[in-house]
């Protein structure tokens, strides 16, 4: 039998109490990784952990934005599994949709504090064990289409997510010196809690929206293609990848919509 691709790896996916985080959770167990569901939903992150298997996943409490608690997540797997592999650094939120002359700061501050400085702190706290324990990890952030393409969601999540692109360069320029890789995923539109409560629609209606605007017809953008891409840049299939930005788009931001195709 072949080699699982994260055979006996140890994994902290945040966000993963849902959408494309708990698709991720199932497809790092099933490739041979051991898992940590870091979330605030705690209900549903036991559920999660339960339904995949209490022998490969475990449930920690974690609110990205405040940084004793991710701290805390990281020592929570070193001391349950014995080592921290991979950090999928996947809580986000998204967020009303309003010109920039109504700005709400608040709620800018509040995105930023979770879809950017969350991810600052999980970098900083898997890179530390990392680096002190002299383990080659992958790092993986989930930014959006949005930090290549602008213009379909509100202003401060656009923002955080172009944002990370640049943590997630900065980070890999510090910690491949240590054999440490940083990437992100960039996913198009996918029917999860997180599109269905921001556009009060259900994901079949979400995934029709996703459809209408596609470049790469016939097929459904879905958490698993997502997870997909977290599992190849978790594994060594990937051992020579740092810095990119892995955009699950189906060619949506690098074709110009407005200009009929030659072809159509
Ligand atoms: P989701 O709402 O299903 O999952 C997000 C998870 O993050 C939830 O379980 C939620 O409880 C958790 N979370 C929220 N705030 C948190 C915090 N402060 N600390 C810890 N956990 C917290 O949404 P999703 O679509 O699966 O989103 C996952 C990631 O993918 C997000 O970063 C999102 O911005 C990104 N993304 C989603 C899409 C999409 O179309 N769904 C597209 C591009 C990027």
């Amino acid at each position: 039998m072949s080699k699982l691709r994260l055979e006996g790896k140890v994994a902290i996916v945040t966000g993963a109490a849902s959408g494309i985080g708990a698709e991720t959770v199932k497809t790092f167990v099933e490739n041979g990784a051991f898992v940590v569901i870091a979330d605030i939903n705690d209900e549903l992150g036991h559920q999660v952990a339960t339904s995949i298997g209490l022998d490969k996943v475990s449930y920690h409490h974690c609110d990205v934005r405040d940084e004793k608690q991710v701290e805390a997540t990281v020592a929570f797997a070193l001391e349950k599994y014995g080592t921290l592999d991979i950090m999928f650094s996947n809580a986000g939120i998204g967020g009303a949709i309003h010109s920039i002359l109504e700005l709400n700061l608040n709620e800018f501050d509040n995105m930023l504090a979770i879809n950017i400085r969350g991810s600052a702190a999980s970098i900083k706290h898997a890179a530390r064990v990392m680096v002190e324990r002299k383990i080659r990890g992958s790092i993986i952030c989930t930014a959006s289409v949005v930090a290549t393409i602008a213009g379909s969601t509100g202003h401060d999540y656009t923002t955080s997510k172009s944002g990370l692109l640049g943590l997630v360069r900065s980070a890999c320029g510090e910690l491949g010196a240590y054999g440490i890789r940083v990437n992100s995923i960039s996913p198009y539109v996918v029917g999860t809690p997180l599109t269905c409560s921001e556009l009060n629609m259900e994901v079949s209606e979400v995934e029709a929206i996703g459809i209408g605007s596609s470049n790469l017809k016939g097929i459904t953008l879905k958490t698993t293609h997502i997870a997909e891409a977290a599992l190849f840049l978790a594994s060594d299939e990937s051992a020579y990848i740092s810095g990119h930005n892995l955009v699950v788009d189906g060619g949506f931001s690098v074709i110009n919509s407005c200009v009929p195709s030659i072809t159509k």
